[in-house]
């Protein structure tokens, strides 16, 4: 069959390697002029580990699982709400990665061949027929496909071509930071490491997560709603926030270099779509469910949809595109949606303040130790 896959982000390079492994056609266009993902690292959770998995990328995740040691919640001081032991509690739930982002979709995309690929094409519109799609670049049809998949991201432009009442994406009103920088030396960080701390003065979170042997990446959420257009100033205000914070946390945000520090304010979509599949047309990853970042799933859930769309293509031939895209629709979306809903729930618990952050907290001191692995996994919704 032939494909085109309209995006080269995490979602459309996963996607595109499945579809030529799997025998099919494969054109991969990306608006910009070259294939980079740029930006920090991803944690992935083990659905998506299991998903790499199933695409037969696990080398893209191999030996960066979690170390040993403790995980979980804890306070802005750094003493524990809900935390585990990792390595028994990734034995039970699945191995977590933390990858630099640029070699996972380095390595994510290596098997798809350069021809199959069209950097500096923008898809503007697709127009569908009983027999196929025509794909429109530049004010021209560049391309026949008996099947297209919309991977263009969370600004998506053809979702709200597909979709024309759909409400497109909302602001969640909060501003994250996300930063990589290497391991310092005598800075004692292992009291805070994997997993985030939360402060119910402010609703502010962070994260710090291990990236490899030698490098940190950390992320922070905060009710801050606009964008600073420079990284140093987006410090300069976490670190204000964070100054009475575990020792290491403003330590860490200090370390980092204003230009590994990525800020982005925070969006979903606004109400879940209504179809992930139109006719030979589907959406994939951010276009078709983009969630806010409270559960780290949104990459997992792009790889999911990778995994599943290759499956239900397996074998097809171009007669049968509709039909198998509407069977990747019926798995996808009812799971993608729930994500999209609990992330939004985690959100709000996260950002939390005053006496209802109390009891929060309150109650997940109360759960006990053997249970925190499963209670972690289930608010994470591994
Ligand atoms: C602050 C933050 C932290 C996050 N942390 C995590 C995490 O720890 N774990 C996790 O699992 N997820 C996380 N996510 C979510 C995750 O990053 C995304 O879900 C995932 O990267 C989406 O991939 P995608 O391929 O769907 O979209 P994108 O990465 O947005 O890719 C879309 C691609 O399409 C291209 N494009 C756009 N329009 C067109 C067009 N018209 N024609 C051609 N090409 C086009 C773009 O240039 C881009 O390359 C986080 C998100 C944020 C904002």
């Amino acid at each position: 069959m032939r494909v085109v896959v309209v995006g080269a982000g995490l979602g459309g390079v996963a996607a595109a390697v499945a579809l030529h492994r799997g025998g099919h056609e494969v054109t991969l266009y990306e608006r910009g002029a070259e294939l980079r993902e740029a930006g920090t690292a991803v944690v992935i959770a083990p659905n998506g580990v299991r998903a790499l998995e199933a695409l037969g990328a696990q080398d893209a995740v191999r030996g960066r699982g979690l170390p040993g040691g403790s995980g979980g919640l804890r306070d802005r001081r750094g003493r524990p709400l809900l935390v585990t032991d990792l390595a028994p509690a990734q034995r039970q739930i699945g191995t977590m990665a933390v990858v630099h982002r640029t070699e996972l979709h380095q390595q994510l995309r290596a098997p798809l061949p350069a021809e199959r690929v069209r950097t500096g094409m923008p898809v503007e519109r697709l127009e569908s027929d009983p027999a196929g799609v025509t794909v429109i670049s530049g004010g021209t049809a560049v391309r026949r496909a008996d099947a297209v998949i919309v991977a263009d991201g969370i600004g998506s432009t053809l979702r709200g071509r597909l979709f024309p009442g759909h409400p497109g994406v909302r602001r969640a009103g909060r501003l994250d930071l996300r930063g990589v920088l290497p391991r310092p030396t005598g800075l004692d960080v292992a009291g805070i490491l994997a997993g985030m701390l939360v402060d119910r003065r402010t609703g502010a979170m962070f994260g710090l997560f291990p990236l490899g042997e030698d490098h940190l990446y950390w992320y922070t959420d905060s009710a801050l709603s606009e964008t600073p257009t420079d990284p140093g100033e987006a410090r300069l205000a976490m670190l204000s926030l964070m100054a009475d914070w575990h020792p290491a946390v403003p330590a860490v945000i200090e370390a980092t270099r204003p230009a590994d520090i990525y800020a982005d304010a925070i969006a979903r979509l606004a109400e879940p779509l209504p179809s992930f599949a139109l006719g030979r047309v589907a959406l994939l990853g951010d276009a078709a469910h983009a969630m806010t970042p409270d559960l780290g799933q949104g990459a997992s859930q792009v790889f999911e949809d990778a995994a599943a769309l290759s499956r239900h293509m397996a074998g097809a031939e171009p007669a049968a595109a509709a039909e198998r895209l509407r069977r990747y629709d019926a798995e996808r979306r009812p799971r993608a949606n729930r994500m999209i809903a609990a992330s939004a729930r985690q959100g709000r618990l996260t950002a939390l303040t005053g006496g209802t952050a109390w009891l929060r907290d309150t109650l997940l001191r109360a759960v006990p130790a053997r249970f925190a692995a499963r209670r972690l996994a289930a608010i994470w919704q591994l």
